[in-house]
């Protein structure tokens, strides 16, 4: 089945607003087992919408439109789709009684255009918005399909969960069930990935085998067709095995909504240990991204912030004469950071940061010179790194790399 999407607003035109319902969309329906061709950015005009629908109907069978579902003037989506169709808009009972039930709560009158946003295509299927007051639109025509969602994500997220993604699977996905897999990759880029499982990837039929760069890591999504879940689960497993065997010593966790932080949690949950930390560089980034984290007091007591020599001594206690002699961005006063960070809290890890983040250079280091220092009770191990990017990648890479110590060294452990 072919899909494609048409993002409508003059806004995502301007440059005002990142379409980031094409990305959700194509993720979404890519795992329903669509083929997304084509992403569209139209702006609130009928006749260029009217346009590109007609093209769509040459080359889709799915045609996902988002935006222009409001009470406005510039919201015409589904007042063109009808048209286009040959069909008139009628009233969506369920959406009227929802209008209806807010103006009444807020005492207010409604106006006649706010009734647009129950209106729906004659023969179509409502979608209730959850979130808002704008119903979203399922229309089957003869060869072609028209699913209609507004543009605020909070509204289109929870429709396509709880109604469109339901709906596309008993309309499209009978026999077969599709089922996914993400695995989770940190400390190999994409292209490198790519490049080991190439032939898994040119090849692929089912399962697929999809990367996706995210910042700092690299996810794979697996997806298999198949009649039963067992089945489907064993093609996933055997098609898993062969990718460990090729890239696992970078494979960290699984999940769409996992991360390397979520996974260090848990290990240390699990072996009831705790860590803290001491930050330059990062300057709270690494226990922000704790902080983030549901319950992570359990394991996580506090930490330092110490930017600059001066609190380095003050606060963690640091010899004034090695930051002299040494420097704050070196192997010595990283380790010394690590070292009395969990002296001070008590812990049984502590990480430390310090390295040059730009855009000038510190004591005579290149900026991207990063130091990570990780103590324990079995030591202390530092590693220098060198991320030549901007400020703020270097700082989220050093985390990364940070957390992914601390992880290896909780596996040791298992
Ligand atoms: P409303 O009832 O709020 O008017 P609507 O369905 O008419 O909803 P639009 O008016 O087109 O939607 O867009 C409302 C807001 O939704 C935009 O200002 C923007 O913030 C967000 N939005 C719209 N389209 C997208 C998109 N493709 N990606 C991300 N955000 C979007």
């Amino acid at each position: 089945m072919r899909a494609e999407i048409i993002a409508v607003g003059t806004e995502l035109l301007l440059g005002q607003v990142v379409n980031t319902n094409a990305t959700f969309l194509s993720e979404e329906l890519a795992s329903l087992g669509f083929e997304v061709y084509y992403h569209t950015v139209v702006g609130d005009n009928s006749d260029r919408l009217e346009t590109v629908l007609k093209l769509a109907d040459t080359r889709s069978d799915l045609v996902v439109l988002c935006g222009g579902l409001g009470p406005t003037e510039d919201d015409l989506t589904k007042q063109v789709v009808a048209k286009h169709v040959g069909k008139t808009l009628v009233r969506d009972e369920a959406g009227y009684q929802k209008l209806q039930r807010f103006f009444e709560k807020r005492e207010q009158p409604m106006t006649e255009n706010n009734l647009l946003q129950a209106l729906i295509i004659e023969g179509g299927t409502g979608l209730a918005n959850r979130t808002g007051l704008a119903v979203g639109i399922f229309y089957q025509a003869p060869t072609v399909n028209y699913l209609l969602l507004p543009g605020p994500p909070n509204e289109l997220k929870p429709m396509v969960y709880e109604q469109a993604i339901p709906l596309l699977k008993k309309q499209f996905i009978q026999e077969e069930q599709l089922i996914s897999r993400v695995l989770r990759f940190y400390g190999i880029g994409e292209s490198r990935l790519v490049t080991e499982l190439k032939d898994l990837i040119d090849k692929q039929t089912n399962p697929t085998v999809a990367p996706y760069a995210k910042p700092n890591e690299v996810t794979l999504r697996l997806t298999v067709k198949c009649t039963t879940a067992s089945e489907g689960q064993q093609l996933l497993d055997e098609l898993e095995q062969v990718i460990m065997n090729r890239v696992g010593e970078f494979f960290y966790g699984y999940g769409e909504t996992n991360s390397l932080a979520n996974v260090v949690v848990d290990l240390l949950k699990d072996q009831q240990k705790t860590v803290t930390a001491a930050e330059s560089l990062t300057a709270g980034l690494f226990q922000a991204t704790l902080g983030s984290i549901a319950g992570v007091s359990a394991v996580f007591p506090g930490g330092f912030v110490t930017y600059t020599a001066a609190t380095k001594h003050a606060f963690l206690g640091i010899d004034e004469a090695l930051l002299q002699s040494k420097g704050t961005v070196s192997r010595e006063c990283v380790e010394a950071m690590a070292q009395h960070a969990r002296n001070l809290a008590q812990t049984d890890y502590a990480l430390a940061f310090s390295g040059v983040a730009g855009p000038d250079t510190i004591e005579g280091q290149e900026v991207g010179t990063v130091w990570i220092a990780l103590a324990s009770e079995e030591g202390t191990q530092t590693i220098r790194q060198f991320i030549p990017r901007n400020r703020q990648s270097i700082r989220e890479n050093a985390v990364m790399t940070g957390l992914d110590l601390l992880r290896k060294q909780l596996l040791k452990k298992q």
